[in-house]
């Protein structure tokens, strides 16, 4: 599968199995709601384009993201590009989870290389028990209801 490039986030955290990118596809609303909730944001805010995609179509908190800003004025991909890394910005990160997911992640695209990594990240966030796509911090599949570790 060609990797759509506006979703390779330079932090690690694939767009491609972020719950921002699945509202915003999936159009569903409830959802939407939900994560406007979780991330104290108006519901208009959630969408994205992914990570790369230009000004306004990225998602409030990723369009003003310092480790983006970081890795660019670097010339780097990627987190997986840098000696520094994990640096304050790392160490910082706001969402807990997502710090989780990017210590777990960035090593892993050092090491296979970014269609790989994608490949995995995709394969990682589905369901055991019936097979649908997670989110990254999902907590419970959307489909079966099942608790699930999505991280
Ligand atoms: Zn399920």
């Amino acid at each position: 599968m060609e990797a759509n490039p506006n979703w390779l986030a330079p932090c690690g955290l694939y767009c491609g199995v972020c719950g921002i990118m699945y509202a915003t596809r999936d159009d569903n609303p409830k959802f939407a709601e939900k994560l406007a909730t979780v991330y104290n944001l108006p519901v208009e805010e959630i969408h994205c384009a992914g990570c790369l995609a230009e000004g306004e179509e990225v998602f409030a908190y990723c369009r003003v993201c310092p480790i983006k800003s970081c890795v660019s004025t670097r010339g780097y991909e990627g987190c997986n590009e840098c000696d520094d890394w994990p640096c304050e910005s790392i160490e910082k990160f706001p969402m807990p989870v997502g710090k989780k997911v990017i210590m777990r992640a960035v090593p892993h695209w050092r090491e296979v290389g970014t269609e790989q990594w994608v490949a995995d990240e995709e394969a990682r966030y589905v369901c055991p028990s019936c097979g649908a796509k997670l989110f990254r911090g999902a907590k419970r599949c959307r489909q079966c209801k099942e608790p699930v570790d999505a991280d």
